[in-house]
């Protein structure tokens, strides 16, 4: 299916980013420039700082300056997402107060959220698979992920489904190697009836740390993207080798102020969902195109290492 974007446009394009490895100075490198490019896209945030071990480093919104700066953003436009509450896993209790702060810090509840590695990330690890595919997956990983992940699950201590149904309405999950994150998921944001509690799923492009991203925003790729008028969602973590010293990467940047030329259409990814999903009166995703997807993405998930 070909989509008519808005204004005329050819493409879209947008980013969420995944706090993991961010500090103040990085974000502000990364997002000084992206603003001043003209592109709109989606931070991801922990509204909460950690209150025990954490399981990674990254600036959070309990750093008084980085909230700042997070909300200078949110006014102009990017839009702010959810990392689930904080660097360490969360009880309910904890998510519920997570998605109140997020709420009191940025005016609503999130728009679009990706999981992080917590116990409470939801139809996680196993669960983002089912049947054969999900014991292979079991096999794969030696069995460390089983059980690790419970968001989705009734009767764990770390449950907030309800939430995430009633709070958030976008999703992320499977990331593709190709640029037209579109094409590797046609459906999307799709619901998916086996897994409720999620409104709306969407894919993803594996931009994860700069060389990735550069690899993905090569010039061939963009003018694929371009060519195919297709969509793009880079998944990336902008504190991962994107600013040294206070700069930003030399090739990244160029790779951006050749694709801001082009005639796409730059926005945050709770946007061009929401765009896409009033293209599409009906977004259940049937069985046979959840395999579909779950196979892709396996297989990526085996040989390249796709997250
Ligand atoms: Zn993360």
């Amino acid at each position: 299916m070909t989509i008519k974007w808005p204004g005329n446009r050819t493409f879209a394009f947008s980013i969420f980013d995944d706090p993991d490895s961010q500090t103040v100075t990085g974000l502000r490198a990364v997002y000084d420039y992206l603003s001043d490019a003209g592109l709109r896209t989606t931070v991801g945030v922990w509204p909460y700082g950690p209150t025990r071990e954490r399981n990674s480093d990254g600036e959070t919104c309990c750093n008084l300056e980085y909230r700042k700066y997070v909300r200078e953003l949110s006014g102009r436009g990017f839009e702010i997402g959810f990392h689930l509450a904080a660097p360490h896993s969360c009880s309910r209790q904890e998510t519920a107060s997570g998605l109140d702060a997020f709420a009191d810090y940025f005016g609503d509840f999130p728009i679009t959220m990706a999981n992080h590695y917590n116990s409470e990330a939801i139809y996680w690890g196993k669960y983002r698979l089912g049947g054969v595919r999900q014991r292979i997956y079991v096999a794969a990983t030696l069995t460390k992920n089983t059980g690790r992940f419970s968001g989705n699950i009734e009767d764990s201590p770390y449950f907030w489904g309800d939430l995430c149904k009633e709070k958030v309405r976008f999703c992320r999950n499977f990331t593709y190697e190709g640029i037209n994150t579109l094409a590797s998921c046609p459906w999307m944001p799709y619901h998916d009836p086996e897994r409720q509690y999620v409104n709306y799923w969407f894919a993803s492009s594996d931009g994860k740390e700069v060389q990735k991203c550069r690899q993905l925003l090569c010039e061939q790729n963009q003018d694929a993207l371009e060519s195919q008028g297709g969509a793009c969602i880079v998944y990336t973590h902008f504190g991962l080798g994107f600013v040294r010293e206070g700069v930003l990467d030399e090739r990244f940047r160029m790779l951006i102020d050749r694709l801001r030329q082009k005639n796409g259409w730059f926005v945050p990814v709770g946007t061009l969902l929401e765009y896409l999903r009033a293209q599409r009166p009906d977004v259940a995703i049937t069985s046979h195109q959840r395999r579909n997807l779950e196979w892709r993405w396996l297989r990526g998930k085996l040989f390249r290492g796709c997250s």
